[in-house]
């Protein structure tokens, strides 16, 4: 999306770490102008799907998705963070390492927001190892719901996440895809051609077409099912590609600068009793 674009180029920070912060426009202060003119392409590019329901996760999803959601008429749901987890049988629950901090956090949805009839469109502002997106479409299984697709603002197609989930069958679309970005010059390079014209009409990127994926750190397989395993594919894959080679991140590979970047760290997750 060539709007989406000349706005990272011209306001986008590249930090070290592969982390590009975007919080003039995109997840502290929010140009909902921009915001308006990606729900709009979000619809276009989904328009066939039956979507019931908008899923992110808290925080920085929630801008992006409530616009989405006015597009497609529609309620938003957001996945929470949570500290301790009363498994009472009233929410759906799996673990997600967050990115920014390297921490592994419970998340929620509470049962009655999300169900079997469900259709559901994921949306979130990044996309980098897919961890998050692993943990919402993990949700949306124990739901007994349909994930129809999966809508990001930012995709980071050096980091493996993109690749990965278009393997697995799913539909996603990525307004924009960083190739890559240099943190000493702050050049940033995107994919040419987007993702959503050579991929519309199959939701499934070519082979020829995955990034690679090494320079990204990878979900922590030691939180369990926190990311990767835990989400079926979509549809049967026809080939299995082995995963890249990535590094494993632990909570304290992060550095000070690292936690600090793009707007400050999100808020600390609610207690859920
Ligand atoms: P993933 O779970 O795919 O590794 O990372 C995605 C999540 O981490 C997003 O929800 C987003 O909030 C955050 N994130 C990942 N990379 C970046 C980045 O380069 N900049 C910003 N601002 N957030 C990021």
């Amino acid at each position: 999306m060539e709007l989406l674009e000349e706005r990272i180029r011209r306001d986008g920070v590249v930090k070290s770490e592969g982390v590009l912060k975007v919080d003039s426009f995109l997840n502290h202060q929010l140009d909902i102008d921009l915001f308006d003119a990606m729900g709009e392409e979000f619809k276009r590019l989904f328009a066939d799907a039956p979507v019931t329901k908008i899923l992110t996760i808290e925080a920085s999803g929630i801008g992006i998705a409530c616009v989405v959601a006015r597009h497609f008429g529609v309620p938003v749901v957001f996945a929470k963070k949570a500290q301790s987890i009363n498994l009472d049988g009233e929410m759906y629950s799996t673990r997600i390492q967050s990115f920014t901090h390297g921490r592994v956090y419970d998340v929620i949805v509470a049962k009655k927001f999300l169900g079997p009839d469900d259709h559901v469109l994921i949306i979130d502002d990044f996309l980098a190892n897919g961890c998050a997106l692993n943990g919402l479409i993990e949700l949306v299984n124990e739901a007994g719901a349909t994930v129809e697709g999966i809508g990001i603002a930012v995709e980071k197609g050096f980091q493996p996440g993109g690749a990965d989930l278009r393997e697995r069958g799913y539909r996603l679309e990525s307004l924009a895809i960083v190739e890559s970005m240099d943190p000493d010059t702050g050049k940033i390079a995107f994919r040419q051609g987007s993702v959503t014209k050579r991929e519309a009409s199959t939701g499934r990127a070519a082979s020829g077409d995955l990034g690679d994926g090494a320079a990204g750190r990878a979900c922590d397989g030691a939180a369990g099912q926190a990311c990767g395993a835990a989400a079926a594919p979509a549809v049967p894959a026809p080939a299995v590609v082995p995963a890249p080679p990535v590094a494993v991140a632990s909570s304290t590979s992060a550095s000070p600068e690292f936690a600090a970047f793009a707007g400050g760290p999100r808020e600390e997750p609610e207690a859920h009793s």
